[in-house]
């Protein structure tokens, strides 16, 4: 009897465990519904395309389509500023559904985009307007490592969080963003700056092969150096710019350390000048162990204005000699230095605290910024930091930190990404939500007007793909430097009518 009850104990626990188990690996993705404006069709989107559920009736994954039960959920994505309305959302379950879709759209003349995290700035994901097909891969969720190859192949459809969660425990790392709910799809594909970037590089420059379907529904595997080097080239870097639907990659991993510092550096706000320019002086000598992340902050911020965040490879004894010079020159009004391991450093420090949020989309604006070594000068910050102050709607600059280190040592042909040689890039977040409409035209007026002159003053002509912004002129040349020609050429060869396109993704002729 009793025999019985633990076996039933066993089983029932044992089945709780796998419930707590799949609902970590599978985060709700989106919630915040509460500061998104709520969106009603566009009547035209409610009138179907002849024949386009006749033509998808044999794909295995989910169609669905406008007046749906599901519609709604199925079109949430990180950023609500903006809402677009697809035709069809598929959730492809395999290559062949990926086929079928895209034969769909050339046959019915509606243009494809791919979509992972839906965490595109613009919603691109969604197509970045009315009317698209989206070819969501979300089902394409393997995580498959090989430790005797030191690779891991994963599908395009997993969220940051579930790979570091997966790989963590098999003792390996890959390059990669802070949030965890950022789609790899999207993210390693324009670069995918992250916390071991200065050690490692970008997330894309340890992807070492690819699979994709093309536009005439061709699957590509294996896109790598010698198969496909054109493509191969163009995905690392521009790869979420409209070149098919990836959907693996193959990435090289690498051993976790067994211990790691998790590094806090703040200051008040009279601070700010002395900590920038001490950053500057120090940075592209400080060690590949440290890949420095900065947040400045409005000046009305009553803790710290200014932080300096990073995860060390290595234990705090390491961690406060790599920054030595760093604390004299600028005399923190905060420091933390706490060993712990891998994993609940990235937890901490990950965008949104932890690591399987439901993520809160609200509507936001960002632009970036390239700044060349050796970073902004006083008066540049100053003109930075004015518009933090001034501006109705909160907003933050968050700076990635590149000054030497990996990104820059891989070589400027290695991939389509051009921006090597960067010492930092400079984000502006404008947080837009509880804010009139009328306030947030205002504010986004401002920020087009902040971005153009600063750029033209004190950055470098260029910006990060990744951080897309759909005002940015000349954004061709911005984001893919001299790699333009090479990516149009490539472009045209791979979907020459142009299935996959919207308001930046690659031209098929040079502007
Ligand atoms: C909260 C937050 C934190 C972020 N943190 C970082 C960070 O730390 N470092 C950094 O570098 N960036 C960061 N980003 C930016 C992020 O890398 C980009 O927004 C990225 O494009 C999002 O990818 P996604 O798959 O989630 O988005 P989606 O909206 O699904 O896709 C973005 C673009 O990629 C294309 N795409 C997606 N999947 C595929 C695929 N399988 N094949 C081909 N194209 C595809 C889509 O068509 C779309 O154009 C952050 C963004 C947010 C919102």
């Amino acid at each position: 009897m009793s025999l019985l009850l633990d076996k039933k104990l066993f089983l029932f626990t044992f089945l709780l465990s796998l419930v707590v188990q799949a609902s970590q690996l599978n985060p709700k993705p989106f919630g915040g519904d509460e500061v998104c404006e709520k969106v009603h069709y566009p009547p035209e989107i409610l009138s179907p395309v002849p024949d386009l559920k006749k033509c998808l009736s044999t794909i295995n994954g989910l169609a669905v389509y406008p007046g749906d039960p599901d519609y709604y959920e199925s079109i949430k994505v990180a950023n609500c500023r903006n809402s677009y309305f697809p035709l069809v959302i598929i959730y492809v379950t395999k290559v062949l559904d990926i086929q079928i879709s895209l034969y769909c759209a050339n046959a019915l003349n509606i243009s494809a985009t791919a979509r992972s995290g839906g965490h595109s700035y613009e919603e691109y994901g969604n197509g970045g307007r009315n009317g698209v097909m989206v070819i969501d891969v979300q089902k394409f969720n393997q995580i498959i490592i090989n430790k005797e190859t030191k690779t891991v192949a994963i599908g395009t459809g997993n969220r940051l969080g579930p790979i570091y969660y997966n790989l963590n425990k098999a003792g390996f790392l890959i390059p990669g963003g802070s949030c965890p709910n950022v789609g790899i799809g999207g993210h390693a594909t324009g670069g995918g700056f992250g916390f071991v970037a200065r050690k490692y590089g970008l997330s894309s420059d340890s992807i070492i092969s690819a699979e994709m379907v093309t536009a005439n529904g061709t699957f590509l595997s294996p896109i790598n150096s010698t198969h496909y080097p054109d493509l191969f080239f163009a995905l690392r870097g521009a790869g979420n710019a409209g070149y098919g639907i990836i959907t693996t990659f193959t990435y090289k991993i690498y051993p976790i350390p067994p211990i790691v510092t998790s590094i806090n550096i703040s200051y008040v706000s009279e601070q700010v000048e002395m900590a920038f320019m001490s950053l500057a002086k120090v940075a592209e000598n400080l060690n590949d162990n440290i890949t420095p992340y900065m947040r400045l902050l409005p000046d009305s911020n009553d803790t710290y204005t200014f932080s300096i965040i990073a995860i060390y490879l290595g234990s705090a004894k390491e961690a406060q000699s790599a920054v030595k010079e760093l604390i004299e020159l600028s005399n923190p009004a905060y420091m933390k230095f706490e060993e712990m391991t891998w994993w609940d450093a990235i937890s901490e420090n990950a965008t949104m605290q932890t690591i399987f949020p439901v993520f809160d989309r609200e509507p936001f604006k960002a632009t970036s910024f390239d700044v060349a070594p050796p970073g902004l000068s006083r008066e540049g910050l100053n003109f930075l930091r004015n518009f933090l102050n001034n501006i109705e709607c909160y907003t933050k600059a968050l700076i990635d930190v590149y000054a030497g280190g990996a990104v820059s040592r891989f070589p400027l042909n290695s991939s389509s990404f051009t921006h090597r040689g960067t010492f930092y890039t400079i984000q502006i977040a404008m947080h837009l939500k509880d804010r009139s409409k009328e306030v947030q035209v205002k504010c986004l007026e401002k920020h087009l007007q902040f971005r153009q002159e600063f750029q033209k003053r004190y950055t470098t002509y260029f910006s990060y793909q990744d951080y897309i912004d759909k005002d940015l002129p000349n954004w061709e040349t911005r984001y893919y430097g001299f790699n333009l020609p090479r990516l149009v050429e490539t472009k045209r060869k791979y979907d020459p009518h142009n299935l996959f396109n919207w308001q930046q993704s690659i031209p098929l002729k040079l502007p």
